[in-house]
């Protein structure tokens, strides 16, 4: 059957090519309907369709242009969507018999049309040829074409009379062309130049378009056009350079009105993308089902699915256009949400080692720490024990501005690991930070009598190979406690005895898979992963929402809010001075380089250089380390250690001491180039000073004078909480790197604003509450919803 009905189409295509002049088949279409008659026995196609087709046809001569169109598309999306069920329903066609029939008719109510699935080629004005360029842009399916969304808009609505335009005015004038298209080649010969005046009753607008030769032959004087773009000046008269125009007397889809733009490929034109979608909109976002619960739709106030496609392309005005990106923000938050929890449905079935913290354990080591415990603190280790105790394998995010004492706490959760007899692993990023974590791990374990020296472990890429020996045996008995390590621990070689805890450590430096191969190094591990990215806690709870967070949202006493500073280059010399009446009072300083467009080399060159002109001219008494990516790791351990004890006043270093260094008695930090960096990463490294009770500073200086009015420096100077930088930075520069690789494979946020609290907590709590009364995805009712989260989730197998 499906022969016949793809003749159909093609034919119902050819009309369309032929502006609908009933020319596609010889003698008319009331021709053709006798042809169709004949075939109809085994067609396959069921009466009413066959019906349907007969009286189109039949009439169709008769009909005026926009009514046999109407009848064209009518007819093609009925076809499509007989040939999609006919494919769709091969497969069962073996069982047959009442109890199939009934189950068929049920899942048609429950499921889309599948024409909505059909390839695009059965789309009026996409044949063969142009299907290609669609495929390119990942348009392969009807459904596909409808979801996809202009990528701005141009709004062309507001109409003015021609003596009231104004420079850089973008809208949209009616008028009649008051001579024909003059056409001249530039002097140059690269362009052609055509020019008009349109006049209306107030005035004459000039008006210029570049390379399109073949105006002349569409526009003559008298014609009343449509013309929308953006006011210019030019030899001091205002013009309009390049309109979108249109013929008054047709349906106005590229002026007066908002304009969608969509991303296009080459040989695509945004007329023809905006005529093609225009053409379907109507036909097609009436067969979409809404797959939304009714619940949501009314708590949330949002326009119907096919409503909101409709204005999404097409707006009616700026307001209906509003109720479109609600409705899609909405809806990118919620299927992010509900498909985290689609993944949380096989981990939660696993089981873990009950490992419990003895409170006389807790007390021995919390008085063997030289401070207090904050109360975040402590609320996040009384989150952590309860996890550990629980019989499923923790799975926790702990989340803590720069400063804020995460270590200690991961230090705990260790504790009941090796009271228990287990073993921990913790990831770190880089070997010094590794190192770092190594010493002050090993400290507090000592310190405590938790561990001996031989029971803490430290493996990275330089540690040699005889060492390294030694500890894979050692990490193989279990006589190692506790390895602390850059991606070196996650090698095939690293075998552990017991690992029932892996930590990782600023863990956006990590991809999911370091993680998984990470737990993988035990049998159901607990995990805790510790990060100081300042997201607002509900987005955690979404983009993490496999993981439980636990917020320290407090610095320990007596620290003193670090003064940002901005200063002009030329006042470097003030920087300087400040420096140096730190290092006088007994305290140390960081001076930090950009690494400038990955330029590795010149990064080198430059600190290398800087370093020089600093030791030699402006402080040759002081004693300055340096510290870059090029060292190799035993150099850069020594360096850190020269700092940390203290035997260097200054360290000179590029970015590689931007996460987690830890050295309370620098006090003063200058970020040199300061322009090039983000303000997540400007935090990061201020929070390398402000570690101790003693007043910090962290001086910023830009590349140009010009820069100071930066807003973003600003920014810095303003505040020191890390959320509030979070927010500025999401504004300026999209939730990329905060959902990072994080969760690659989910389609990327186009309208949701994460930083909508109230709207990502609404969000989870529908998803929490559809996920809480059908964990297994299985129920009827949301067979809809569930099928659009697959299309959001493309890794994601919804049976
Ligand atoms: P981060 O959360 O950035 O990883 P660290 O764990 O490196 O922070 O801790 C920062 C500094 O604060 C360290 O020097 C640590 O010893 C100290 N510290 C941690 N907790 C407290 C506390 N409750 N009171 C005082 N100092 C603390
Ligand atoms: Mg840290």
């Amino acid at each position: 059957m499906v022969g016949e009905v793809q003749t159909l189409v093609k034919v119902l295509n050819l009309e369309i090519k032929n502006n609908y002049q009933d020319k596609a088949v010889t003698g008319g279409f009331k021709n053709f309907r006798a042809f169709i008659e004949k075939l109809s026995q085994d067609s396959g196609l069921s009466p009413d369709v066959l019906e349907e087709i007969g009286d189109s046809f039949k009439k169709y001569e008769d009909l005026k242009r926009e009514e046999r169109e109407q009848i064209v598309f009518n007819l093609l999306g009925l076809l499509n969507s007989q040939i999609a069920s006919k494919i769709t329903n091969t497969d069962s066609s073996l069982n047959s018999g009442t109890i199939h029939k009934q189950q068929k008719d049920s899942t048609l109510l429950s499921n889309q049309d599948p024409a909505l699935y059909a390839g695009i080629q059965s789309i009026s004005g996409i044949g063969q040829k142009n299907s290609r360029l669609f495929n390119k842009l990942d348009i392969n399916t009807v459904y596909q074409l409808l979801r996809y969304y202009p990528r701005r808009y141009q709004d062309f609505s507001q109409l003015k009379p021609i003596n009231k335009l104004e420079l850089g005015d973008e809208l949209t004038i009616i008028g009649t062309l008051s001579q024909g298209i003059q056409s001249r080649k530039s002097k140059n010969n690269r362009l052609t130049i055509s020019t008009t005046n349109i006049t209306d009753r107030t005035g004459t607008l000039r008006v210029i378009w570049f390379n399109q030769p073949f105006l002349a032959k569409l526009l003559h004087q008298g014609v009343s056009i449509v013309i929308s773009g953006k006011i210019d000046v030019y030899l001091g008269r205002l013009v309009m350079n390049n309109p979108e125009w249109e013929l008054l007397d047709v349906e106005q889809l590229h002026t007066n009105r908002i304009v969608p733009i969509y991303p296009l490929t080459a040989g695509l034109t945004q007329r023809q993308m905006r005529k093609i979608i225009n053409r379907n909109l109507n036909f097609w976002t009436k067969r979409v089902k809404e797959y939304l619960p009714d619940q949501i739709i009314i708590e949330e106030e949002l326009i119907p699915i096919s409503e909101a496609i409709a204005e999404i392309h097409f707006p009616k005005n700026e307001d209906r256009l509003t109720l479109a990106k609600k409705r899609f923000a909405f809806e990118e938050i919620f299927f992010l949400q509900l498909g985290v929890f689609f993944q949380k449905r096989d981990w939660i079935k696993e089981s873990a080692i009950k490992i419990p913290l003895a409170s006389d354990d807790l007390s021995r080591v919390t008085a063997s720490l030289p401070y207090e415990l904050t109360r975040a603190q402590l609320n996040a280790i009384s989150e952590i024990s309860v996890d550990l105790e629980s019989g499923s394998p923790m799975n926790r995010l702990l989340q803590g501005d720069v400063g804020s004492g995460k270590t200690v706490v991961a230090r705990i959760a260790i504790e009941a690991i090796i009271q228990n007899g287990f073993q921990t692993a913790m990831l770190a990023p880089t070997s010094i930070l590794a190192e770092q974590h190594f010493n002050t791990l090993s400290n507090l374990l000592i310190s405590a009598e938790s561990a001996n020296q031989n029971e803490v472990a430290l493996l990275t890429g330089s540690t040699s190979k005889k060492e390294r020996f030694t500890i894979l045996d050692k990490l193989a008995d279990g006589s190692i406690k506790v390895i602390v390590g850059t991606h070196a621990i996650l090698e095939d070689t690293v075998v552990f005895n017991n690992l029932q805890l892996a930590i990782i450590d600023e863990q956006h430096r990590f991809g999911v898979e370091q993680r998984n191969l990470l737990k993988k190094k035990g049998k159901t591990p607990h995990l805790l992963v510790m990060t100081a990215t300042p997201i607002p806690r509900s987005l955690a709870l979404t983009i993490y929402g496999d993981l439980d967070v636990s917020v320290i949202d407090e610095m320990p006493l007596g620290r003193l809010p670090v003064q940002t500073q901005l200063l002009a280059p030329r006042d470097r010399e003030q920087a300087y001075s400040m420096i140096r009446s730190q290092i006088i009072s007994g305290f140390q300083a960081f001076i930090v380089y950009p690494m400038i467009d990955d330029a590795e080399e010149e990064e080198f060159t430059a600190v290398v250089n800087e370093h020089e002109r600093l030791s030699r001219k402006v402080f040759p008494d002081l004693k300055i380390g340096l510290l870059h990516g090029k060292l190799r790791p035993v150099e850069k351990n020594n360096v850190m250690e020269s700092f940390r004890n203290r035997e260097l006043d200054i360290l000179v270093s590029t970015t590689v001491i931007e996460v987690g260094m830890d050295i309370p008695n620098a006090t003063i930090v200058l970020i040199e180039g300061a322009n090039h960096f983000g303000l997540a990463q400007l935090h990061q490294i201020r929070g390398r000073v402000g570690r101790n009770s003693e007043k910090s500073c962290c001086l910023l200086i830009p590349d140009n004078d010009s820069d100071i009015e930066n807003e973003r420096l600003n920014a810095m100077v303003k505040t020191n909480d890390g959320f509030i930088l979070a927010d500025f930075d999401l504004k300026q520069r999209g939730p990329g790197e905060f959902l990072g690789t994080r969760q690659s494979g989910y389609v990327p946020l186009r309208f949701a604003n994460i930083t909508d609290i109230s709207m990502i907590e609404r969000c989870r709590n529908h998803a929490q509450r559809i996920f809480n009364s059908d964990p297994g995805f299985i129920k009827q009712e949301y067979n809809l919803l569930y099928h659009e989260l697959s299309l959001h989730w493309p890794q994601i197998n919804i049976n």
